[in-house]
């Protein structure tokens, strides 16, 4: 009994297992055609000047329209870069976020910029380069608009050749950012490696802002590096005007979050140029 009980639990343990994997698999195929029907949608969300309160940049952000709902990034960025899809899809991305931001840029006197999120599939995927220079003339953007954020995980991974591949993008013209900085392994060892402009502080050190005495030196020595080194700060997550005092204080210039702007649809943005580009703040 005892060994036909530990049977049973492995077969449970297998048909749980294929179950995940048939569900992946699955995933893989809807995204595929989500694609090829035109299922994927930008949202973009602002980035502001914390002085003047103007908009800056705008970070795209996918979502995937699917069965009646908006399905967000984390559920299905992983499982594109498995299957390899991520490389046409973040290609769509890019050429997708760039031509909407050179309309902007055409119709309006706002100096606006644009952030891309890119995986490290997709920066290591041969052609990368080819294809960001081709999106560019396509669509008329000045190489210096455009800001590629990379994880760092992109620099762990293969380090040799993502440090290759992005300083070519960089000679480009384009600009490279460092999302989520701070939670990495060897935030400080990629600043050697790596020309970097702009560094996006993660969030959670300014969740725990003011209330975390570690937290926030540690925040305030990442925004004076920041500076020192020439680049530009960006904090991420900024929920509550306390946070957004704190930073104003330690001198951190940009800003993203909620109590900022919500990721908004491209008509959003389009409400904003109207507006001069102006966000009323705390
Ligand atoms: P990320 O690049 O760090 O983007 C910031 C995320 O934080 C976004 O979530 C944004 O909606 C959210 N956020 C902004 N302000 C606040 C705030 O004040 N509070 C909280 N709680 N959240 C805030 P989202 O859109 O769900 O994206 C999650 C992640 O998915 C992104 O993190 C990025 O790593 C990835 N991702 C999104 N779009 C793309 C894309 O086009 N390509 C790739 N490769 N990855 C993407
Ligand atoms: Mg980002
Ligand atoms: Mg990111
Ligand atoms: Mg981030």
């Amino acid at each position: 009994a005892k060994e036909l009980g530990g049977g049973g639990r492995l077969e449970i343990y297998a048909a749980h297992m294929h179950a995940k994997v048939v569900h992946r698999l699955e995933l893989q195929t809807k995204l595929r055609q989500a694609l090829a029907e035109g299922e994927f949608l930008l949202e973009y969300q602002p980035v502001v000047d914390l002085e003047s309160s103007r908009v800056t940049a705008v970070e795209a952000l996918v979502r995937w329209r699917h069965d009646g709902s908006v399905v967000p990034p984390d559920e299905f960025i992983g499982p594109a870069e498995e299957s390899g899809l991520i490389v046409p899809l973040g290609e769509w991305i890019l050429r997708e976020a760039c031509q909407k931001v050179a309309v902007w840029r055409a119709t309006s006197d706002w100096d606006i910029g644009l952030s891309v999120n890119i995986s490290v599939k997709q920066a290591l995927s041969s052609r990368f380069v080819e294809t960001v220079a081709g999106v560019l003339a396509e669509s008329g953007l000045a190489a210096d608009v455009l800001t590629m954020e990379v994880d760092e995980e992109v620099l762990l991974e293969n380090p040799g050749e993502a440090v290759a591949r992005l300083s070519e993008l960089r000679e480009l013209g384009v600009r490279l950012a460092i999302d989520d900085f701070g939670m990495g392994y060897a935030s400080l060892a990629h600043l050697r490696q790596l020309q970097v402009d702009e560094i996006k502080i993660d969030p959670s050190f300014i969740r725990d802002l003011g209330t975390d005495g570690t937290v926030t030196l540690l925040t305030h020595t990442i925004i004076r590096l920041g500076q020192d080194l020439g680049m530009q700060v960006v904090a991420e997550g900024i929920e509550r005007p306390e946070q957004l005092e704190r930073l104003r204080a330690m001198g951190c210039a940009y800003g993203q979050g909620f109590l900022v702007a919500k990721p908004m649809a491209s008509d959003g943005v389009e409400a904003l140029v109207g507006g001069e580009a102006d966000i009323s703040m705390a």
